[in-house]
């Protein structure tokens, strides 16, 4: 008799386990990683199968039967099984929203792998009891390789038996092509630091390197090297990039180079697209996927690469159930799959750049850009300054002149502000009342594109009131600029410039991201606006000048990655300019001007950045030096919230009372309320995750619903 446990596909708390069902006789077999039918109280679900076995169960008159083997081959090999028990235990997550992640929608509700199937009979033939199945093998056996389509016209109702024969090894469905190896085509020489990168990395010796590169330097040039010696031994490689950054030059260089054995993978796939896409990998068809973070779940036979670009990239991490780092899973795969991955980046995760400075990873960079471009010279403006010189403007009198002349050499400028729309606050001259979400608690945001407020964390929006709520005045005023208000002032300052605007609200059509890309590279555009959106992996040779209108933003937030989160922002915003043959210049305008995160950034100085940032978050208790687990508990009314809240961080201060734990709050969230939802934080800071995670899934299920999340990027 043998025995199979069954992840269900539930993602709730009570059926967070392994189920145990026995294996009716029709479909014994080797059953791991196949999706399943199984009865579950009175109706059936599907599921994963888990692990299997023929020891003995407690009661087995109890034990309920498979109903259904659902797909032609296992859906999850064996290393993400492993892995989906991994991601369970990493960040607390249940087995049902891990397999969701694994295997898509699209997936579980159809898209046929048959198209890419053929059959051919193997083995002895059937036993002559099973006299279909031996009437099947037959024909299958006269005929060589039989397509799908071909074999259901012969034996139209044949899908159970096959299979069946198929777990008995009697029918092999075998890929319609099966390639052995993918073609490449040659790529660029590469120069010394470059070949010291590759030769490095494909030398083996470490499971996991960072390839620390300034903009520029040539990283994709590295991996593509290394991807073709995978396709050239019949391996696979998977490259992540951030979403944003999976534009269509992005897979045309890869697909210059890998041709047909490339796959994409992205948010914009159709259900059908993403389906066969999956099947593909699955079966080897694709020898590189190119994909944004979720691509990390996509099986492959023999995975041998795993390539994260811009591996600093908060996106990497998955904000809802379940709330995994792409890093950190791409890490654990390769440990599983035998793999290697390679972290890529001009300005490594402060976690990471520690990690390679320790010797717990392998380590290589690219000090120089391509050609010996030099690195833009840039600049730091005091705000505060200006102010005082009578100049009330956003732009200072240095910006001001370096635009100037690269208009007048008909050189591009780009102009960066992380913040969307026209005006941040709408306050009231009178008694200072300033338009806040009715349901968030932050400030509305005016656009001037449809002259309404807008809230960025949900969907409120609405027309600006004539008078003030609070005290009935008209004078009604916008401040904090936006992107749509530093457009208005280049309009006005530079009034025969052509200006574009990239931000979310602008770049929102299909193929807006490709037009304008396009018309910066045809120089259609003399100075382009835009927030974070635009610092990234853009390649312009014409911009020569950029200029960050308020370093600032990001600084300011309650969240201690600001530094280096600002440091990123600004470095990689840099390294658009001067990626031509003309060299660049950077402007950055700032009020805190001697903060360690601005001055580092304007000298380009990674490590100075580093220690600054590794010093404060030693003293601090924050990673690299400990975990952290945010806890969220929320309510409809703010005072059951907080008892709520003060209840759980006495449970989790109890529980973690010997472990050295340093247990923060409850305190209301710093946006304390979201959609109309009161929100409280606790913050849990500890080193042991094997013993932490445990006692707060406890805490979870005794006194949730509760969010917890370990290691969290979002704080707010
Ligand atoms: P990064 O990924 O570090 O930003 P890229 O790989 O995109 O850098 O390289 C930057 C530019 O330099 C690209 O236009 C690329 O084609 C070019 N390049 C990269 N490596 C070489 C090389 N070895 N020889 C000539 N050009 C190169
Ligand atoms: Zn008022
Ligand atoms: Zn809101």
């Amino acid at each position: 008799m043998s025995w199979v446990e069954v992840a269900l596909d539930r993602a709730v708390g009570p059926l967070n386990r392994l189920w145990t069902y026995r294996v009716p006789e029709a479909l014994e077999g080797d059953l791991l990683g196949y999706r399943v039918k199984v009865p579950l109280g009175s109706s059936a679900v599907e599921g994963y199968v888990m692990r299997q076995s023929t020891a003995s169960v407690r009661d087995p008159a109890q034990v309920k039967a498979v109903l259904e083997v659902l797909d032609p081959y296992p859906l999850l090999t064996p290393a993400l099984i492993e892995l989906a028990f991994w991601i369970q235990g990493r960040y607390l997550a249940y087995l049902g929203q891990v397999l969701r992640a694994m295997v898509p929608q699209a997936v579980r509700s159809g898209g046929s792998p048959e198209a890419e199937l053929a059959w051919i009979a193997a083995g002895s033939p059937p036993s002559a009891r099973a006299r279909r199945q031996q009437a099947i093998w037959a024909w299958v056996a006269s005929q060589g390789v039989v397509t799908p389509e071909v074999l259901r016209a012969q034996f139209p109702d044949a899908g159970p038996l096959l299979r069946q024969m198929t777990r008995a090894g009697t029918l092999i469905a075998q890929r319609r092509e099966t390639p052995t190896t993918y073609p490449v085509h040659p790529g660029l020489p590469l120069n010394r630091w470059q070949q010291a990168a590759y030769q490095a990395i494909a030398g083996g010796g470490e499971r996991t390197w960072l390839l620390e590169g300034v903009t520029g330097s040539g990283k994709t040039e590295v991996y593509l090297e290394l991807i073709a010696d995978r396709l050239r031994a019949g391996r696979q490689a998977l490259v992540l990039v951030p979403e944003i950054a999976l534009t269509p030059q992005t897979v045309e260089r890869f697909q210059r180079r890998f041709g047909e054995a490339v796959g994409v993978w992205h948010s914009g796939l159709g259900d059908r697209e993403r389906a066969k896409t999956w099947h593909r990998a699955r079966l080897g068809q694709i020898g590189v996927l190119v994909g944004a973070r979720s691509a990390v779940f996509v099986p492959f036979p023999r995975l041998d690469l795993i390539i994260l670009d811009e591996e600093h990239e908060a996106t990497y991490k998955q904000e809802e159930h379940p709330r995994y780092h792409a890093r950190e899973v791409a890490e654990a795969r390769a440990r599983l799959e035998g793999a290697t991955v390679v972290l890529g980046s001009a300005t490594p995760d402060v976690e990471t750049a520690w990690r390679a400075r320790r010797g717990h990873i392998g380590w290589c960079r690219l000090p120089e850009r391509v050609a010996e471009r030099p690195l833009p010279a840039v600049e730091v403006v005091d705000l505060r300054e200006e102010l005082r010189a009578g100049n009330r403007t956003i732009f200072s009198r240095r910006l001001q002149e370096v635009v100037d002349q690269a208009l007048q050499r008909r050189e591009q400028v780009i102009l960066l502000l992380n913040r969307r729309g026209y005006a941040t606050f709408v306050i009231c001259r009178d008694c200072g009342e300033a338009l806040k979400c009715p349901s968030c608690a932050v400030s509305l945001t005016f656009h001037a594109q449809d002259q309404r407020v807008h809230c960025h964390y949900c969907f409120h929006e609405a027309a600006v009131p004539e008078r003030c709520p609070a005290c009935g005045s008209r004078r009604i005023r916008y401040f904090g600029a936006g992107t749509e208000r530093v457009v208005e002032e280049v309009r006005q300052r530079w009034p025969a410039a052509r200006v574009a605007r990239a931000d979310r609200d602008a770049m929102s059509g299909r193929g807006s991201q490709e037009r304008l890309y396009r018309q910066m590279l045809a120089g259609q555009v003399d100075i382009l606006v835009g927030t974070q959106m635009i610092a990234k992996g853009m390649d312009w040779p014409r911009v020569t000048v950029v200029g960050v209108i308020a370093a600032d933003v990001a600084l300011n937030l309650p969240d201690f990655r600001s530094g280096e989160r600002t440091f990123q922002l600004l470095v990689q915003a840099s390294g658009r300019a001067g990626r031509g043959e003309i060299p660049g210049r950077v402007v950055i305008q700032t009020y805190n001007p001697e903060h360690y995160a601005i001055t580092s950034a304007a000298q380009q100085n990674f490590e100075v950045m580093i220690e600054e940032e590794l010093a404060f978050r030693e003293s601090a208790g924050y990673p690299p030096y400990r975990h952290l687990w945010l806890l969220e508990v929320r309510g409809e009314y703010p005072e059951a919230a907080r008892s709520k809240a003060e209840a759980v961080a006495a449970a989790v201060r109890e529980r973690l009372l010997d472990q050295g734990a340093e247990v923060l709050g409850p305190a209301p969230a710093p946006i304390a309320r979201m959609r109309n939802w009161w929100r409280f934080h606790i913050l849990v800071k500890a080193d042991d995750l094997q013993r932490v995670n445990p006692s707060l899934a406890e805490v979870a299920d005794r006194l949730g619903p509760l969010t917890v999340t370990v290691d969290p990027y979002f704080m707010l």
